[in-house]
């Protein structure tokens, strides 16, 4: 999988080079290149923004960088993988659609990915349409129903979940089948040894007992006992979103 990032702040990104996803990188499982957007400006202060038209407060990122870089970046990645290939540009923005596991299931199939973090106010809207007229797939992603000060923090945890998902980069894959959200619920308690814990204020607090039992359906079972009890107390919305899912399932099914 190729990842291009575009950026005012390359700095910001300094940690996917740790953990799995430096690892990713360094395995060759992932081509992950940053790029200055600054580099694509042409004045002595390299400007990438400026009021916004109609007026009010703050500034608005300029499309003329924009669209060097994108010249840039697609012209590079298309020498790389081919004259053909185009990316899947996703633009971190809180009036996206909601970033969620399934979505990163997806993206972690694409075979390009390309970033584009917005700063200030935002990005000047024919950027967008530049892109679309230019017969290349735009994602607005949001991360949550809050504001940050830029899109890498965005990018960051959308790399991480997606990277994760790529054949590989974890290295038992089991253990992605399990996971919060995986199936639409949470997941169940964990626990390790020592099987009874005396915490520091002298209690001793013993693990589930079917979890010594050695017995894989009886574990089975409460696990998912579990996980369906911990979501419709925790996140009751996703057991209606599973519900209506299924309902809407069976009804297709020929
Ligand atoms: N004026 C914008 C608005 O009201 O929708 C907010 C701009 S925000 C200060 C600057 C940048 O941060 C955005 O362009 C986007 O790239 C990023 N950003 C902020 N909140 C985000 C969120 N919840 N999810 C993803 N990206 C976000």
């Amino acid at each position: 999988m190729r990842i291009d990032v575009i950026t005012i702040f390359p700095e910001y990104l300094a940690p996917l080079e740790l953990s799995l996803i430096g690892k990713a990188r360094r395995d060759g499982l992932v081509d992950l290149r940053i790029h200055q957007l600054r580099d694509f400006t042409h004045d002595r202060h390299r400007t990438v923004d400026d009021t916004p038209l109609g007026g009010g407060a703050g500034m608005v990122m300029k499309p003329e960088p924009w669209a060097e870089a994108f010249a840039a970046v697609l012209a590079d990645g298309r020498a790389a993988l081919g004259e053909d290939a185009s990316p899947l540009v996703i633009f971190p923005n809180p009036a996206g659609e909601p970033f969620a596991q399934a979505t990163a299931q997806d993206w972690s199939t694409r075979p390009w990915l390309v970033f584009a973090c917005g700063r200030y106010e935002g990005i000047d809207e024919r950027v967008y349409e530049h892109l679309a007229d230019a017969g290349i797939e735009v994602a607005l992603a949001s991360l949550g129903d809050y504001v940050l000060n830029g899109g890498e923090v965005a990018v960051l945890a959308i790399t991480e979940a997606v990277v994760r998902l790529v054949p590989g980069v974890v290295g038992n894959a089991a253990s992605l089948v399990e996971e919060s959200h995986s199936d639409g619920l949470l997941e169940y308690p964990l626990y390790t040894r020592p099987a009874a814990w005396t915490g520091p204020d002298g209690t001793v607090r013993e693990v589930p007992e079917v979890l010594l039992s050695g017995n894989h359906a009886r574990i089975a079972a409460w696990r998912a006992e579990q996980s369906l009890a911990r979501t419709a107390e925790r996140r009751p919305d996703l057991i209606s979103c599973r519900e209506g899912a299924q309902q809407h399932g069976a009804g297709d099914a020929p």
